[in-house]
């Protein structure tokens, strides 16, 4: 691939199409099993600052984008 476009620190996809695919998988990104409709395995949630954990009961386009990237810096 040789497009010339800003990428972010992390592989973290922020586009909706994968936040959904990653809402039902029933895999967190950490490995352990989760619920589906859940972005992560109850471990992993609570490791988040409620701040964050708040935004991630958000729907997607209503501030869960925001919420999920934050997240996803504190995993990295
Ligand atoms: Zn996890």
């Amino acid at each position: 691939m040789t497009t010339t476009q800003t990428t972010t620190p992390t592989s973290f996809d922020i586009r909706s199409s994968s936040l959904v695919a990653e809402l039902r998988r029933d895999q967190c990104q950490c490995g352990n099993a989760k619920k589906a409709g859940r972005p992560f395995c109850l471990p992993c949630f609570r490791t988040l600052p409620a701040s964050v954990q708040n935004g991630l009961y958000r729907r997607i386009g209503r501030g869960y984008e925001r919420a999920r990237q934050r997240a996803q810096d504190y995993f990295s």
